[in-house]
């Protein structure tokens, strides 16, 4: 019994959401199935990874460019958004700020309401999940469809988006095939040929409908006051060019200086994110169509997001993390994210760059343990194509934590204890390992390690008496 209550120390040494975040992880670590379609897939990704890399001349030149672009933009931050500002504007877009989700999505809601619209495409974007746009549209009774075939999927699955890029990647060919027969009593077997040229009849009414269209953007150019886009299926294209309105929801850290930066930013940002040379589509749009252009939106609205981007902007130390582009590179490369998975981190942004990040938007104290779910092998620093250090920024949020005395109580208490014992020679050599053996049962530090895989003794003799004997 003592042992089974003492086992519950590591428990009591987590937050609430850092429990569910363990379980979850240990759970998700040993599901077989997860485990073998994740590495089939980012397998595919890696081949095409090491292809969109080795087109470079000299990648690390680029990388060291578009680092030096982002923390100019950082650098004069507010500068740049009041120049992209005032050129949407002169461009006839209108430019809303939004503080928080709340202000984003009422923002939206009145100009669809304004608009008279029923239903709405989207094209993919982590700021509209970021704000939970799906749930407030579908409250308020607007159909919210999503468009790229990735999010599609999720959609119809009732799921969020697993990555930033890939949003259907713990997902097989066959699990797909399985959902779309149980929810539109397509073939059993469809190929992915045939899943894809479904959805597109499917879409492609909705778009002809829809009279408000809601993208995100992978750029704002201060220059031009336009904005930029890159997707690979054409339906980000059609989100903004059929409907009557469109709407941009960005966050404030996705300015670049000028359109000229792009020549940069595209081809890392694919290279990084698929491997691809450039994506498919690339749009830029500045502004709603003009009474001489035959297409495009009677309106186009920017809503400029904040949502905790602020806070993150004013701690000297982390804020380069708002140089990220977004490409997904950290999440693949990760071995905890390959691991425990996308929903385990419980947050928009999983992987290394979520967990430097949502600590900051969500709350330091709430969201700390993501912070601590690394190895920090460095694998995820050296991928970035913006030169994030995000090994180290994990460690800098780790540090906050400690010194904001944010970790449980119980934690601090082992903690000081372990350090008092590993300090003293004389404590690290008293008692033989039997008794290590014994005391590591009954406080439960022989369960750190999990119920799969095995706790290892402590041996015999300590490391110094061990030391003297071999150096006699
Ligand atoms: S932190 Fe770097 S590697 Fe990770 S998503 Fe952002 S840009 Fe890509």
């Amino acid at each position: 019994m003592i042992f089974k209550k003492s086992a519950q120390i590591e428990y009591l040494m987590s937050g609430k959401k850092e429990k569910i975040f363990l379980k979850e992880a240990q759970r998700v670590a040993f599901d077989y199935k997860h485990r073998a379609t994740i590495r089939f897939n980012i397998s595919r990704y890696e081949a095409a990874f090491e292809k969109g890399k080795a087109r470079y001349k000299d990648l690390e030149l680029a990388r060291d460019k578009a680092a030096f672009i982002k923390r100019k933009v950082l650098a004069g931050l507010p500068e740049f958004l009041e120049e992209f500002e005032k050129n949407a504007i002169t461009n006839g877009s209108e430019v809303f700020w939004a503080n928080d989700s709340d202000e984003a999505g009422n923002i939206i809601l009145k100009i669809i309401k304004e608009t008279d619209a029923q239903t709405v495409v989207k094209s993919k974007s982590m700021t509209t999940e970021e704000v939970e746009l799906n749930k407030r549209l579908e409250k308020a009774g607007i159909n919210s469809i999503e468009t790229d075939l990735g999010e599609f999927i999720v959609q119809v699955a009732g799921e969020k988006p697993y990555h930033i890029v890939t949003p259907a990647m713990h997902k097989s060919k066959k699990d797909i095939a399985a959902l779309f027969h149980k929810k539109f009593a397509t073939p059993v077997d469809a190929s992915p040929e045939e899943m894809t040229s479904f959805v597109r009849q499917k879409l492609r009414k909705t778009f002809r409908t829809a009279k408000v269209g809601i993208t995100g953007a992978n750029f704002l150019l201060a220059k031009e006051g336009a904005i930029a886009l890159t997707e690979n299926e054409g339906n980000g294209f059609m989100s903004y060019s059929f409907p009557k309105v469109h709407i941009v929801l960005a966050g404030i850290e996705k300015i670049l200086p000028s359109l000229q930066d792009l020549d940069l930013m595209w081809p890392l940002l694919s290279a990084h994110g698929t491997g691809q040379k450039v994506t498919v589509y690339n749009s830029v749009v500045f502004g709603p169509g003009k009474e001489v252009e035959p297409d495009g939106p009677e309106r186009m609205v920017i809503i400029l997001l904040d949502n905790g981007r602020s806070h993150l902007y004013n701690l000297p130390e982390q804020s380069e993390a708002l140089a990220c582009i977004r490409c997904g590179a950290c999440l693949n490369a990760c071995p905890i994210y390959r691991n425990v998975g996308g929903y385990t981190y419980n947050s928009v942004y999983s992987g290394p760059i979520g967990s430097v990040i949502t600590p900051h938007f969500k709350g330091l104290r709430e969201y700390q343990h993501l912070s601590f779910a690394s190895s920090l092998c460095g694998k995820c620093g050296e991928v970035c194509p913006v030169k994030i250090p995000l090994p180290a920024l994990l460690l800098k949020n780790r540090r906050d934590v400690v010194v904001g005395k944010m970790r449980p109580k119980m934690e601090r208490m082992v903690m000081k204890g372990m350090e008092h014992g590993l300090s003293s020679r004389w404590l690290m050599d008293s008692g033989g390992g039997g008794f290590k053996n014994f005391a590591a049962k009954l406080t439960g530090i022989n369960t750190f390690v999990g119920p799969n895989r095995e706790f290892p003794d402590f041996s015999r003799l300590s490391f110094s008496k061990q030391w003297k004997i071999k150096n006699k």
